[in-house]
């Protein structure tokens, strides 16, 4: 009984340090801030004092980035032999231990609007390159989560992502005004065409559209509504191996949502580099997890799912595009669209409550609302040529 009550105390106690470590190793100056604001806030209704508040901001961000840099040293002293599937360096720390049982196996798990979040694998974080991957990516089980996935992606239907394209169709649309200088005239290629919310703006001004999508309903659904789309059932390394792509043929390459599903992302951003004309341009969206949100919801950002392998930072992915080929041109936040019953039922999902909408319930809130939580980014690379 004593043992027992030790065992779980002191396995509390490891928990409780590794999500410690884990919120201040990801802590980033501007993060800092923030937290420290928010805290002098509190700190200066509880004293209301103006002066002590004041003081408390840069004492506290101070202190944050002590914390955060004493972390990160003691990270590049550790020896797990656990290698980092982006840079290499040969000792990952723990970021979260695993939670949860893997559904991975399960039909829909790897859709794009799959409900299943709150479980996943033991997550790593490089201390070098300051990216995060799931440890279903490490040698043994590489070819295998590879294969996996491949499968699991060629199958899935998506009808939840299908009954919220309209909401989806202006999140495209916008991005297809802002960015409309690497879109507009010119040879685009989409890597993960889905359902088509970006062919649907971006096949009207770009002089070209192609588009790749592992997904047999996806790509029925889009050629169906649009018999003309040049759309190619296949994955990269399949499109590439039939030559049903070719190289110097693009000036612009956009992968939505789709990096971080990739079990190895700087292979197919130097084949993708390939590809491109010179001086052509990679654009792709994904998620960020040294955002204030992420930090603040820590194991429990929905984010952290089985289907993600990598979670990127501010800093992984300039490192990433450097290695593949690449130099960063810009990054920036932007607005999602959804639709409000969809946002409801994410959120009832994320705290594990079952939840359906009546017909009449849904229709009402059928509503597009913005959200930006600053944990998801949009990245443009402009090609280097490679030597
Ligand atoms: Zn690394």
């Amino acid at each position: 009984m004593i043992y027992d009550l030790y065992n779980y105390f002191n396995k509390k106690t490891v928990t409780i340090l590794i999500y410690f470590s884990s919120f201040f190793r990801r802590l980033k100056f501007k993060s800092s801030f923030y937290f420290a604001l928010l805290l002098s806030c509190i700190f200066g209704v509880i004293r209301l004092d103006l002066y002590d508040f004041l003081l408390a901001i840069p004492v506290i961000t101070l202190l944050f980035q002590i914390i955060h840099n004493l972390i990160l040293f003691l990270d590049l002293k550790k020896k797990t032999g656990i290698k980092c599937k982006l840079c290499s360096y040969n000792d990952s720390v723990l970021l979260y231990p695993a939670k949860g049982k893997s559904k991975v196996d399960e039909k829909g798990s790897y859709a794009c609007s799959s409900f299943d979040h709150g479980h996943y694998p033991n997550i790593y974080f490089c201390p070098v390159c300051k990216n995060g991957f799931l440890e279903t990516l490490l040698e043994e089980k590489f070819q295998q989560t590879k294969e996996e996935g491949h499968k699991l992606y060629e199958e899935v239907v998506d009808d939840k992502y299908v009954e919220n394209l309209e909401a989806r169709y202006v999140t495209y649309d916008k991005i297809t005004d802002d960015y409309a200088d690497f879109l507009k005239d010119k040879d685009v290629l989409e890597i993960g065409s889905y359902y088509g919310v970006f062919y649907e703006k971006a096949h009207k001004v770009a002089k070209s559209y192609k588009g790749i999508e592992p997904s047999r309903h996806a790509c029925e659904f889009l050629t169906t509504k649009h018999p003309e789309a040049n759309i190619i059932n296949n994955n990269l390394e399949g499109a590439l191996q039939e030559s049903q792509i070719s190289e110097n043929s693009f000036d612009t390459i956009v992968l939505w949502d789709v990096i971080e599903h990739l079990p190895d992302p700087i292979q197919t951003l130097r084949k993708l580099n390939k590809l491109l004309k010179k001086d052509g341009h990679v654009i792709f969206s994904t998620i960020n997890m040294e955002a204030s949100f992420a930090l603040a919801l820590g194991p429990k950002w929905p984010w952290f799912m089985d289907m993600h392998y990598y979670y990127f930072s501010d800093r992984g992915y300039v490192d990433m595009l450097h290695r593949s080929g690449y130099v960063m041109l810009t990054h920036d936040h932007f607005k999602y669209y959804v639709y409000l019953s969809y946002f409801v039922e994410k959120v009832f999902s994320l705290l594990h409550i079952r939840f359906n909408f009546s017909e009449k319930m849904r229709k009402k809130l059928q509503v597009k609302i913005p959200i930006q939580l600053g944990d998801t980014v949009l990245v443009i690379g402009k090609k280097e040529e490679l030597t």
